[in-house]
This record gives structure tokens, C-alpha cells and sequence, in this order.
């Protein structure tokens, strides 16, 4: 059996886990992320591969400075949120093919009593059912951490920060685990899935923080707007400028310039905002319906923003 994982999936995948665990965040406050895949068995029965279409962030741990290990905690909205993904996927003929979660910075595998237990629950519903562990460092920097102290690091070679697996025998709890094959589809070669990938840590990184989502994002976007009008503001100031001591024959060079700067600002907003629309299919799913209507409405200022700009450029060309 193989699975089929589209490039979007893995995305969110890499993009959820790393929200939680990055280079801002303090190793020890590093949190583990996970969530569920939606898809379906495809082939002959004895014969099945597994096609993932969704992959859907449910839940991060909990941080607690005074535990030795950070747990997770299962709120009803995390209950309500996983019902409503099964839902949704029933009414497309599709169901829960398999779950996924994070070891940030320690060895991609089924450890301890939960993670199997987890995926045993899982298969005893979907015997073909299984279980992606990422480890963003080891997508980052290719290597397999050991899983002892001592133990040799194993080099890898365009890996993409997982492994798959499943228990052999889906009835018995101390079964042996079993490593699944996969296969990620959308890229054009390994090289550049890696390259991609490690480029998607970097903005999640520096731009899809943990926390306070809409307030990060408001702010952005107020500093953007306020500075804008203050360029617009600059522009207009010199220009009289240049009127007031006779040099008038300068402003449309002056304007064209500045007209040129204030492109570039716009576009290189404009790149932003696509990042923080491509972000929202990264959040947990019970985040969805508050964050999402309050960043449309942060992006609604900038669009009203750059609707005016047409119109005070071409005042300024009148000055
Ligand atoms: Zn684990």
C-alpha cells in the first residue's frame, strides 16, 4: 500500500507544526501539533493505497512550565471540530484515513503508549488507516535525530520531515509498527519539494505566529496603511516644496519616482496579503470561524486603501 499525499496536505502539515515550533520560539516552549486526514482507499482489496485529499490542524499541547511533559487537551470544541471534518467529508463519499502529529526537534516515530494507542484506535475503524510524525528539524537541516543519546545521526537526502506508519495487526496492542511507503504528488522534483518546504518554514516562522493572530495581523496591516499615507503625505510636501522655490519644471520627474517607490510598496504588500490568505487554510479548525471574518475585515482596509490611491496620485499630479 501507498500513500498518495497532494502538495497542499503536506503543506499543512509543515505549516501547522511549525506555527508551534520554530527559531522565535524557545526550544522549551516548543509545542507539538496535530490533526487528522480526510481522503479514501482506492484499488482492489487486497490491494489498497490510500489517497489523502485533506489534512486538517485540530490541536496544539498545552504549555505548562511545571510538567515534565506538555500534554494535549482535549477541549468539546476539539471533539466538535473532528465530527464536523467527518461530516463534511461523508457528504464527499470521504472519511478519517489517518491522523498526524509533531515531534519538533526529537526522531520521527510511534512513541510511547499514546501514539500507539491513537493509531490503533484509528485502524480498529480503518484497518488501512495510519500515521504521519514530522519533525520540522529534520526537514530543515535533513538529518534523523537519534532516538538515544549516543546513537548515531543518519544523513538524509531530500526528505521531507516524515515518516508513515501503521501497526502490523490492528487488534493487538503490542503489535509491531510498520513504516508505510508514500508518495508526495505536485512538485516537480525532490530537490525542489525540499527547497519549497524549507522556504514555508521560514514565512510560518516569520509571519503565521502562535498566538494573537488577529491583533499580528492587524497591526500589520495599520503599519502598512499608515505609512503609505505618509509617503503620499511626503510626496505631496515636496512637491509643493519645489513649487514654492520656483522649480516646478522638477515635479513631474520628482512624481514619476515617487509614483515608482509607491508601486513597489503596494506590490510587495500585495505578496504579504497572499501569504496571510494562504495561512488561513493552516489553522486549527475550530480557529476558522473567529479569525478568518476578522482578517478578511483587516485585509477589507487595505483594499479600500489601495481603491483611493489611483485618485490622490492623480491629485498630486495636479498640484
Ligand atoms: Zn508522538
Amino acid at each position: 500500500m501507498t500513500v498518495i499525499i497532494p502538495k497542499e496536505v503536506y503543506f499543512t502539515i509543515v505549516a501547522a507544526c511549525v506555527r508551534f515550533a520554530n527559531k522565535k520560539i524557545p526550544r522549551e516552549r516548543w509545542l507539538e501539533e496535530c490533526g487528522i486526514f480526510i481522503g479514501k482507499n482506492v484499488g482492489k482489496k487486497k490491494d489498497q493505497d490510500v489517497v489523502i485529499t485533506a489534512a486538517y490542524p485540530i490541536m496544539h499541547e498545552t504549555y505548562d512550565p511545571n510538567a515534565v511533559v506538555d500534554r494535549y487537551v482535549w477541549s468539546d470544541e476539539d471533539y466538535i471540530s473532528t465530527t464536523m471534518i467527518e461530516d463534511e467529508a461523508f457528504a464527499r463519499n470521504e472519511f478519517v484515513v489517518g491522523w498526524w502529529h509533531s515531534h519538533p526537534g526529537f526522531k520521527v516515530m510511534l512513541s510511547g503508549f499514546g501514539d500507539r494507542k491513537t493509531t490503533l484506535s484509528y485502524q480498529s475503524l480503518n484497518p488501512l488507516a495510519i500515521a504521519l510524525v514530522f519533525n520540522h528539524e529534520r526537514l530543515l537541516r535533513q538529518i534523523e535525530l537519534p532516538g538515544r543519546q549516543g546513537d548515531p545521526v543518519k544523513q538524509l537526502k531530500n526528505d521531507p520531515g516524515f515518516k508513515i506508519f501503521r501497526l502490523e495487526d490492528p487488534n493487538n496492542e503490542k503489535s509491531n509498527t510498520i513504516e508505510v511507503k508514500y508518495r508526495i504528488e505536485g512538485f516537480e522534483s525532490p530537490e525542489q519539494m525540499v527547497l519549497e518546504a524549507q522556504k514555508l518554514i521560514i514565512d510560518i516562522t516569520n509571519f503565521f505566529p502562535p498566538d494573537n493572530l488577529v491583533e499580528f495581523y492587524s497591526n500589520y496591516i495599520n503599519g502598512r496603511i499608515s505609512k503609505l499615507n505618509s509617503q503620499l503625505l511626503g510626496t505631496e510636501e515636496y512637491l509643493r516644496t519645489l513649487l514654492r522655490k520656483g522649480e516646478g519644471h522638477r515635479v513631474s520627474e520628482v512624481l514619476e519616482q515617487q509614483k515608482k517607490d509607491i508601486q513597489k510598496y503596494v506590490a510587495e504588500t500585495f505578496l504579504q496579503i497572499e501569504k496571510i490568505k494562504s495561512f488561513m487554510n493552516y489553522l486549527e479548525y475550530k480557529e476558522r470561524t473567529r479569525v478568518i471574518p476578522a482578517i478578511e475585515d483587516i485585509l477589507h482596509l487595505w483594499d479600500e486603501t489601495i481603491g483611493g490611491l489611483d485618485e490622490k496620485l492623480a491629485e498630486l499630479s495636479r498640484i
